[in-house]
């Protein structure tokens, strides 16, 4: 089973993850947590590409794109393949998604060629359940902004940018329901699980 978290920033993400990857694992079950940019040693090295820069030397967008794209195709191809073929339940921080809203919608790229991309990296692999933890981008930013981390690289990109990320998101999750669960971020992290954990139980039973 391929689990995928998507959101902007500050939705918790993070806190999702681990919350489901404790308990799969309290079951007994094999849980590979994953993340992109950045889980492999070569996402390292192109996170710091992509996300250690300054703005003036900053990838232009389209190099953006390919970056991600060459992490993820390294990461599917080492990490989240071989952990399925085992039948673990992988869950990842952020995949394809991403790259539709961040360097589609956000950058504004062309969609359809983000996607092609994509899929052409990850040889067409599809998570079994996207969770979308919706958050209004003023409220995320300024989660982010009290844990104290990484805010001017975030604060460069316009409200608007934020904006249109987190409608592709939700325009991405209204083409397919049945594979994405959209969850307010807003609500408490402790209800949150309890809504994820029951969708995963209902996939893992299937
Ligand atoms: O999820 P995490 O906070 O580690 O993501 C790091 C940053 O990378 C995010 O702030 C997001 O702006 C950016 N990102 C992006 N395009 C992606 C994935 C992440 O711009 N495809």
């Amino acid at each position: 089973l391929f689990v995928v978290f998507e959101g902007g920033e500050g939705a918790g993400k993070s806190t999702q993850v681990s919350q489901l990857a404790g308990r799969l694992d309290g079951q007994g079950r094999e849980v590979l947590v994953t993340r992109e940019p950045g889980a492999t040693g070569v996402g390292e090295r192109i996170r710091a590409l992509l996300l250690g820069t300054t703005e003036a030397d900053a990838p232009s967008p389209r190099a953006e794109a390919l970056l991600y794209a060459a992490d993820r195709a390294h990461h599917v191809a080492t990490v989240v393949r071989p952990a399925l073929v085992r039948g673990a339940v992988v869950i990842s921080d952020r995949y394809v998604d991403s790259s539709l809203a961040y360097q589609g919608a956000g950058r504004t790229l062309p969609v359809d060629e983000v996607s092609w991309l994509s899929s052409w990296a990850t040889g067409g692999l599809k998570p079994d359940l996207v969770v979308l933890l919706d958050v209004d981008p003023r409220t995320g930013l300024s989660r982010v902004t009290a844990r104290g981390a990484d805010t001017d690289r975030l604060e460069a990109e316009s409200v608007a940018f934020h904006e249109r990320v987190r409608y592709a998101f939700l325009d991405l999750a209204a083409t397919d329901p049945k594979r994405y669960l959209v969850l307010d971020a807003s609500r408490p992290a402790e209800e949150l699980a309890e809504l994820v954990a029951a969708r995963v139980d209902e996939l893992l039973v299937a």
